[in-house]
């Protein structure tokens, strides 16, 4: 962060209200979520001392900072973190937010994180019906796993006011109305959780499942400016077909953030950044404007000539919609958007495993 400081000082300037300082504990991760690009990065802490000096640093730039861990799994070796971050700064002198599983987050664990002024988790959920382990849920699954995950997040709750529930749409293990059905029920019995939504998507070669998908041929080459969990599913669903998926995924995101549950989940959020911040994601781009994006979507699934063939890997020209995004992102620098620059080989990495394969065999 010292290193850093010359980048994060004017980026905290502009913020307009909310000011996170980034800090990064450790990489990897000792889980194997098959989806996950760091399940195949070996756990590695960083150095302690950097990072004690850097926590004392910062409380000599920024008067109660909020700092968010940006570990893939924060907490893995939650003693030796918590006991550095008591050693380095006086309790309550910093907040901070951690993307940490469920299976980091027992009680004692919380009690600690709520001593040292921990204002907000965002555990993976990711599926009813995979992802146990991560989860601390063993082979629940279904209805079973949405009880106990709600319990848990319930008595998150009492301990940090803050928490954001990841879940993947579109996982293989995923088929018919009930994965969504679940969500919907969880909402219900967990109104302070904030739900975060994320599209299945194969980044390159940074999971090892993608080969999965590219020797079923499954992914789409949608270009990069759109894989961002929510711009596109690059991945063609295994048990859905494009509309069914996209409708529940409609539905779903309605209901989450329907009057009805927002107002919901501001009785339920304790404090007023933690409410402002759920009223705000819900009414913004993310929450209502993802809604009318994907609605978008499942319209021109019917309407727009250029989609079916797309999404069916009978074409492989973008369509048009996504063009106009592209352009009205990029604005005065699309001139500057090298040609090509839209497609990709959506199968490039399978295709190198097996050029690997042949130059071992020479
Ligand atoms: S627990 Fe989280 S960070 Fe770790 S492999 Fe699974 S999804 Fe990735």
């Amino acid at each position: 962060m010292r290193e850093r400081w010359q980048f994060i000082d004017p980026t905290l300037r502009k913020a307009p209200l909310l000011k996170m300082v980034p800090m990064l504990g450790s990489l990897g991760c000792p889980y194997t979520c098959a989806f996950c690009i760091d399940a195949t990065v070996p756990y590695q802490p960083m150095d302690f001392e950097v990072l004690r000096e850097d926590l004392r640093f910062l409380l000599t730039k920024v008067k109660r900072p909020l700092v968010a861990w940006h570990d893939p799994n924060f907490g893995v070796r939650f003693d030796d973190y918590l006991d550095m971050i008591e050693d380095a700064v006086p309790r309550g002198s910093i907040d901070f937010v951690a993307e940490s599983s469920l299976s980091l987050l027992s009680e004692p664990h919380l009690k600690r994180l709520n001593r040292n002024s921990f204002k907000g988790v965002l555990p993976g959920i990711e599926s009813w019906f995979s992802q146990g382990e991560k989860s601390k849920t063993g082979a629940l699954v279904g209805m079973a796993k949405v009880r106990q995950v709600s319990e848990h997040v319930n008595l998150i709750l009492q301990y940090i006011p803050y928490i954001q529930t990841n879940f993947v749409l579109g996982l293989d293990t995923d088929e018919g109305p009930e994965p969504f059905e679940l969500t919907k029920r969880f909402l219900d019995m967990t109104p302070g959780a904030f739900p975060a939504y994320s599209l299945l998507s194969a980044f390159g070669r940074a999971a090892p499942l993608n080969l999965d998908y590219q020797r079923s041929n499954r992914v789409l080459p949608f270009p990069f400016h759109f894989l961002n969990n929510n711009g596109a599913m690059n991945v063609k669903p295994a048990n859905y077909s494009w509309q069914t998926l996209y409708d529940h995924i409609i539905e779903l995101t309605r209901y989450s953030f329907s009057a009805r549950t927002i107002f919901r989940r501001l009785l339920a959020t304790q404090g007023v950044t933690a409410r402002w911040l759920n009223l705000v994601r819900a009414v913004s781009t993310e929450g209502f404007g993802r809604a009318r994006y994907y609605r978008e979507i499942r319209d021109r699934l019917d309407t727009d000539p250029q989609f079916p063939p797309y999404f069916e890997q009978e074409s492989s020209v973008l369509p048009q919609f996504y063009r106009n995004i592209v352009r009205q992102d990029l604005g005065a620098l699309m001139e500057w958007l090298p040609e090509g620059a839209l497609y990709h080989d959506p199968n490039a990495y399978l295709k190198s495993e097996h050029s690997e394969d042949l130059i071992a065999l020479v």
